[in-house]
């Protein structure tokens, strides 16, 4: 484990010059030489970008298209935002009915029940009452009284989410309880965009939803994707690079939703245990191998803390991370796992 003192923050940013609202789309036609293909399109709430390097423009161009359309499927199916959205179904049966879902869906709900069990509960997608309460969902950031948190924190236990996997059915067992994937559905969507552009066999890509990245093969003229972590409380500095292949990297900060009382931050990541914000952890940075373990992980160690997330990174095969810290004067310092130090250039 290695420690620094620093005196920045972090998102991610990505170092080859490429700008997150700008549409580039190469020349359609032009078969041969290799060209930089860039799409960008608007969802969930951000934009999604993917960058190509491929010789067939044509190609390249319809790839990604269908890339960001399974992009946006994903939001149709899962956000607690959208009515008709499979979650918000099973969210209006809170304690009532099983609801039928896709394949998709149940994965995805399976897959954070799975993150759940490994974290002892930091990570869970029932988080959501405690979300609404504290005005995360609208951005109507505020402290809600005692007994409500307490009231809401009996409505946040993973345990109660029923998985019936013969019929694809999910049942919240407990009236009142309601899912959120804020935290894991973003980089399942960046993963279904992977399987669309490598069953395209499109080989060298970047694709990036508000930092959810996953990179595949190289840009021209480098052996690797080369990604920034912006530093967590400077916006234009960065705290540092490293290059990603074949892996996916996601970061989740204090920096973007939060609010100000008294002088404190509360931001948008809540331990489920205690019902409040975490406090003293200014960002996450996980590498994985899927873009939805980045996301989930990112948020489940952000909720444990330096050494118990440190733990659990060390845990799992081919997942790497960092971790900044904030104390009560703002100054940074970091922890990180053995893998990330080796790979990451401080700067
Ligand atoms: P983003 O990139 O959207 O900021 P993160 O991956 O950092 O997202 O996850 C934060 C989101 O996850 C919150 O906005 C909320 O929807 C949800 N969330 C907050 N706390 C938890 C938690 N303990 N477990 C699971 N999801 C959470
Ligand atoms: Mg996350």
């Amino acid at each position: 484990m290695l420690r620094f003192k620093i005196r920045l923050l972090i998102l991610l940013v990505l170092l080859s010059s490429i700008c997150l609202t700008q549409i580039q789309v190469g020349n359609p036609d032009s078969i041969g030489e290799e060209q930089k293909i860039v799409q960008t399109r608007q969802m969930m709430g951000t934009w999604a970008e993917i960058t190509v390097y491929s010789q067939d423009a044509k190609l390249a161009n319809r790839a990604i298209e269908s890339a960001l359309d399974a992009m946006i499927e994903v939001d149709s199916l899962m956000s607690a935002y959208k009515q008709n959205s499979e979650i918000s179904d099973i969210n209006r049966q809170t304690g009532q009915k099983a609801v039928s879902v896709s394949p998709k869906t149940f994965f995805i709900v399976k897959s954070a029940i799975h993150y759940s069990e490994i974290s002892d509960g930091a990570f869970d997608i029932t988080i959501s009452p405690l979300i609404h309460s504290w005005g995360f969902f609208r951005k109507q950031g505020h402290i809600p009284p005692k007994e409500e948190i307490n009231q809401k924190r009996a409505l946040v236990n993973y345990r109660l989410i029923e998985l019936d996997s013969k019929h694809n059915r999910i049942k919240l067992l407990k009236n009142g309880m309601t899912l959120d994937l804020g935290g894991i559905a973003k980089g399942y969507a960046v993963d279904q965009a992977i399987e669309k552009l490598q069953a395209a066999k499109v080989e060298n890509v970047l694709v990036n939803l508000s930092g959810n990245m996953y990179a595949m093969g190289h840009p021209r003229d480098k052996d690797a994707w080369r990604i920034a972590i912006r530093h967590p409380r400077q916006k234009e500095s960065l705290l540092g690079v490293l290059e990603l292949q074949e892996e996916s990297i996601a970061t989740s900060g204090d920096y973007e939703k939060f609010f100000i009382h008294d002088g404190k931050k509360y931001s948008h990541i809540i331990n489920p245990h205690t019902g409040y914000p975490v406090l003293g952890i200014a960002s996450v940075t996980i590498v994985a191998k899927t873009a939805m373990e980045a996301d989930a992980l990112s948020t489940a160690v952000f909720v444990l803390g330096p050494e118990k997330g440190l733990q659990l990174i060390e845990s799992k095969d081919g997942v790497e991370g960092i971790i900044v810290k904030v104390d009560k004067k703002e100054e940074l310092s970091f922890v990180m796992s053995e893998g990330f130090s080796k790979r990451f250039t401080l700067y």
